[in-house]
């Protein structure tokens, strides 16, 4: 079936009878892009609900594959009409894209409307176990209805989390939730997509082009396999763009090689978004200042900014997440933020020909160093290190915590202890065992070496 050019929709409000079309007819990304710009005021109750419901199946559609827009079609469904469906399959969205303010407003939002519902408290028990909040997530765990598919889970899950030991609650190391489910920390993590081997002769720099198996063009090598986010879009369109982000991420993975000794095995996916498209689902400021973030196992690129010595820098960074994610085995909750974004951090400054964040930075630190009140590494190991009071900061401490485990005990044993983690062994036991230190050293250590600054 045809469906309307997505543009043709973004520039006339749709109505509830096109939204209803869309989502008969499967057009998940028109119903997006249709509505993404759409407020729900105006609309009248039962047109709401229609479009509510339609953007729910959306979402639950594309929850599998794009959980990016599958949170975008959530957010709007609860907006126009929260429906339990609606509002269940946005908080798995947000979940799966680390945007956990989001996905706790929409399983608690689920648990008033829906009481008799045991998916709500569930997700939510299983959001706040990750985040070792135990006493938060058993207090979810037991409002899932006793009558409720979810109750047997539930009690599983009460019993597991409960913690044989202080200890164990002090390091807030929760036994992992059950597979399958979404618990990504950070941007890195999720489950890994389903990925095709490199078609075989596949071994170096050249390019192959080839039809996967939803029928959009993949343009591939043994390193990176490039798709756009439009299926519909091809290559050609923007040869002189894909040439300039082939060579930037080329020269993201030898300096990963070089300065961290590992690259990615498997090649990375890296999806092309328009303007628009990049603008619609990270909002204006990202769609003019950054060129591309790691994401759910891809790399995603905006065609619209430049490839300049800045955003080269950035490259390195998101490249260092996705070696990372294949270094824990895609196992996304092994690791603390802070790792995540120190050593991303660290390998950009190196990069650079740096081993310290800015001079205001490092000044910064230093200062809150000698007084004493540098926030706790140990502290940033859940959530983003965006949602801190100061980002940058945060980032430049997560960085200088890297450096010191470099300096410590070496990059190839730092690169180990990511890998023992990612095989299962709490990070703090990995932490002691590859750096020869206890994990609960690192805060002091790191306050009085950055004190001198
Ligand atoms: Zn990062």
């Amino acid at each position: 079936m045809l469906a309307l050019p997505a543009a043709l929709l973004l520039f006339a409000t749709p109505t509830a009878a096109d939204a209803t079309r869309l989502a008969k007819s499967q057009s998940w990304e028109e119903l997006y892009l249709a509505w993404a710009s759409v407020e729900a005021k105006g609309f009248g109750k039962k047109d709401a609900q229609a479009i509510g419901k339609a953007l729910a199946k959306g979402c639950q559609a594309l929850l599998g594959d794009d959980a990016v827009m599958a949170y975008g079609l959530g957010e709007k469904s609860a907006a126009f009409s929260p429906t339990a469906e609606g509002l269940y399959c946005w908080g798995l969205a947000a979940r799966r894209t680390e945007q956990r303010e989001s996905a706790e407003t929409a399983f608690r939002d689920g648990m008033k409307r829906f009481p008799r519902d045991g998916r709500f408290p569930l997700e939510l028990g299983r959001l706040l176990a990750d985040e070792g909040d135990s006493s938060g997530a058993a207090a979810a765990l037991r409002a899932v209805p006793a009558k409720s598919k979810e109750a047997k889970e539930a009690q599983a899950l009460l019993q597991k989390s409960r913690p044989p030991n202080a200890e164990e609650v002090a390091s807030a190391d929760l036994p992992p939730l059950p597979a399958g489910k979404p618990e990504a920390p950070r941007r890195v993590g999720g489950p890994p997509p389903p990925r095709a081997p490199p078609p075989s002769g596949l071994s170096g720099l050249g390019y192959e082009s080839s039809v996967d198996g939803e029928g959009r063009r993949v343009r591939q090598n043994a390193y990176f396999r490039f798709l756009y986010f439009n299926a519909q879009r091809d290559f050609g369109q923007r040869a002189d763009y894909e040439g300039s982000v082939q060579a930037a991420l080329e020269e993201a993975r030898t300096a990963s090689r070089r300065l961290m000794g590992v690259a990615r095995e498997q090649p990375v996916d890296v999806i092309l978004y328009s303007r628009e498209e990049f603008r619609l689902h990270h909002g204006p400021q990202a769609a003019m200042a950054i060129a591309g973030f790691y994401s759910e196992s891809a790399i995603r690129m905006n065609d619209s900014a430049e490839i300049t010595p800045r955003t080269q820098v950035t490259l390195v960074h998101e490249y260092v997440h996705a070696v990372m994610d294949e270094l824990v085995s895609f196992n996304g909750g092994a690791l603390p933020t802070w790792m995540h974004e120190g050593l991303a951090e660290y390998v950009e400054w190196r990069y650079q020909g740096q081993d310290r964040p800015t001079l205001d930075q490092a000044k910064a630190l230093g200062s809150l160093a000698r007084q004493k009140k540098l926030p706790s590494v140990a502290g940033m190991s859940r959530g983003p290190l965006i949602g801190m009071r100061d980002p940058a900061l945060a980032y430049a401490l997560a960085g200088c915590a890297v450096k010191w485990m470099v300096q410590k005990a070496g990059m190839p044993a730092v690169i180990e202890l990511i890998r023992d983690a990612g095989q299962g062994t709490p990070f703090p036991k990995a932490f002691a065992r590859h750096m020869g230190k206890e994990l609960s050293a690192l805060d002091e250590e790191l306050s009085s070496d950055l004190a001198t600054f």
